[in-house]
């Protein structure tokens, strides 16, 4: 089963971009693509993806809003990863990020099929996914 993307961005040529890399990217698959955050929480409400490749600043509500409000429609459900990108240093919104309950913040400029397996495997093994590491 390849792992199911959601793409969130209001710049179309990232959204190109990122699709991109996921196509190029094993085992990866989109499965849909939202332009703002509200448009976002809806599309991971009915797609249920397994990762969501989100965007800080899209109008309206913030991607880190986005975030929060998507992962709260999961509690219980279908596990969902969200990976967080910004043209912006990590210095900038790593730590907020974070806050929300994203997995990792990936400066816009490094996201390649390689940041996009380090970051889904870190999430999805790591002491965080359960299970136990020394
Ligand atoms: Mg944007």
């Amino acid at each position: 089963m390849p792992v199911r993307v959601l793409i969130v961005d209001d710049q179309e040529p990232f959204r190109t971009v990122a699709r991109t890399v996921v196509e190029f990217t094993d085992g990866f698959e989109v499965v849909g693509e939202a332009e703002t955050g509200e448009a976002s929480v809806e599309s991971a409400h009915e797609l249920r993806p397994d990762l969501v490749l989100m965007d800080v600043n899209l109008p309206g509500i913030s991607g880190l809003e986005a975030t929060r409000q998507i992962l709260a429609d999961h509690i219980g459900g279908r596990p969902v990863v969200v990976l967080v990108l910004s043209t912006y240093e990590a210095a900038e919104y790593g730590p907020q990020a974070e806050e929300v309950g994203a997995a990792c913040f990936i400066p816009k400029s490094e996201f390649s099929p390689e940041r996009l397996l380090e970051a889904w495997s870190a999430a999805t093994t790591g002491p965080t996914a359960g299970t136990s590491s020394p």
